[in-house]
């Protein structure tokens, strides 16, 4: 993800502060602020995530996501059922789904009806025979309402399930999925998905994989569109565009199909934006790894947006477009951060540091080496000036629960100048064979990384003790001097 008034903002916070953000009152809001919970006295419990230990459910893993709903883009109502495929980690005789707003209508597990209670955005299901350590299951949860957008004390925008003109749009990180489907709300469970959306004839539904077919919907006037996501993805990755649509097809030279989706109307310039995504994939694709799914292409929402966004294999930008800069970060995202998930949300520079030097990394391609040196400049600059601010902090002392402490600029800049900082240290070479073990190593279903898994690795690879700078760069509360 990335704000686009980030560097923006960076100057302002450095002279004045901000007025204090107040979310929408009738939004659920998620608590990341560590302290309102305690393990002793909170019951149900999340996955222990020290940002957001609420969030996910201990007990199952998820495999496979069937989401199959009836939209009306027009009134924002949805109704319909998703069908969950699990395995028991322990003996269940309750589990937890995480589910903000909807009401629900039923609940089965493996086809026999089920109890189920709510309690702000848990979803208690009560089979009516225990399930056993290791035992696979279904879980269908038939549902239906108006999603409204999750506020998150981290982020400060809706989240999740929303309307734009003309249609709808999915925006979730770090929270938002659960307010269109009852999910296992935490990234690092990995599942598949299916998505049958069934629209009035005249949209279209845009969404992340690729699009199985499109056959009359029960519903007159409506049609059902299947997309398939085969490759395991995190909930908050899921994503749903809708509205009336033009796409154009692409490839890459080593055979990356690409799809890209506009609102109809979208100007030619606009489209421009996204004409250099092969050769970026390409790019990548050789300093990394292969691309590491299906095929790629963006989306754009029909409306501005302050952000763009990684959704797997369809990266989300606003109506306006991108620059050259933010359309590489959200593609590099697709390796570090959809492929290589991040084990928690305190780890979030390993995504958010990589998918901005990568991107800087391609304008140093693109653009020549002085661009790239002038640009490591400006964002230092940026930087120092910035740590006289209320917003700066150390990469590795991210807090939760602050205005813009959480996807700030240091989780992105300082990051990737952590990067930078290595790579000046233990030379190109081992550099790059850094980033690419690391990916290999960590990328994939059923893995995780941690921020110390790259710094043994960063130190096995170089054959160098690494403590000193890393300690520097992520944990020292004022500006190293610039790499
Ligand atoms: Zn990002």
């Amino acid at each position: 993800m990335k704000k686009l008034f980030l560097l923006a903002l960076i100057f302002l916070t450095a002279c004045e502060s901000l007025p204090t953000y107040t979310p929408e009152p009738d939004y659920p809001v998620v608590k990341t602020n560590p302290t309102i919970y305690d393990a002793k006295t909170s019951d149900p419990v999340g996955l222990g995530d020290p940002f957001y230990p609420m969030l996910g459910n201990p007990g199952y893993d998820v495999n496979h996501y069937d989401i199959a709903l009836t939209v009306d883009p027009t009134s924002n109502t949805i109704s319909g059922m998703t069908t969950i495929e699990a395995v028991a980690l322990e003996d269940l005789s309750q589990f937890n789904l995480d589910m903000s707003g909807l009401e629900v209508d039923s609940v089965s597990v493996d086809g026999v009806d089920a109890d189920f209670s709510r309690s702000q955005m848990e979803l208690t299901i009560s089979p009516r025979s225990p399930i056993t350590a290791k035992q696979a299951f279904t879980v269908a949860v038939t549902y239906h309402g108006s999603p409204e957008p999750v506020m998150d004390d981290s982020i400060h925008m809706p989240l999740g399930w929303q309307k734009m003109t003309g249609g709808l749009f999915v925006f979730s990180e770090p929270s938002g999925a659960m307010n269109w489907f009852p999910c296992n709300n935490h990234w690092s469970d990995k599942a598949t998905y299916a998505f049958r959306i069934s629209v009035p004839d005249d949209f279209e539904v845009v969404a992340n994989g690729r699009r199985e077919n499109i056959s009359a919907s029960e519903v007159p006037g409506y049609s059902t569109q299947v997309w398939v996501m085969d490759d395991p993805m995190s909930t908050y990755l899921a994503t749903i565009v809708i509205g009336q649509y033009e796409s154009e097809s692409q490839q890459s030279t080593a055979g990356v199909d690409i799809h890209n989706f506009y609102p109809l109307g979208t100007p030619d310039n606009v489209k421009d934006d996204f004409a250099r995504t092969p050769e970026m994939i390409d790019f990548f694709g050789v300093l990394i790894a292969p691309y590491p799914f299906d095929n790629y292409g963006a989306v754009l929402a029909n409306e501005e947006l302050g952000f763009a966004f990684e959704a797997q294999t369809r990266s989300l930008f606003g109506k306006q477009g991108a620059d050259e800069e933010v359309v590489a970060h959200e593609l590099a995202h697709q390796w570090f951060g959809d492929n290589l998930t991040v084990a928690t949300w305190h780890d979030l520079w390993l995504k958010e540091g990589f998918a901005s030097y990568l991107s800087w990394l391609w304008l140093e391609h693109s653009q020549g080496s002085a661009a790239f040196e002038q640009h490591i400049q400006d964002v230092y600059d940026v930087l120092v000036m910035s740590q006289y601010g209320v917003f700066f902090q150390p990469v590795g002392a991210v807090r939760p629960a602050g205005l813009f402490d959480l996807y700030g600029s240091t989780t992105y800049y300082r990051g990737a100048l952590t990067l930078h900082a290595l790579r000046l240290e233990v030379g190109d070479e081992k550099f790059f064979e850094i980033l690419r073990t690391f990916y290999a190593n960590y990328s994939g279903d059923g893995k995780t990384a941690k921020t110390d898994d790259f710094i043994t690795l960063a130190q096995e690879v170089s054959g160098k003790d690494l403590t000193e700078l890393f300690d520097l760069w992520l944990n020292t509360d004022w500006m190293p001097p610039k790499p």
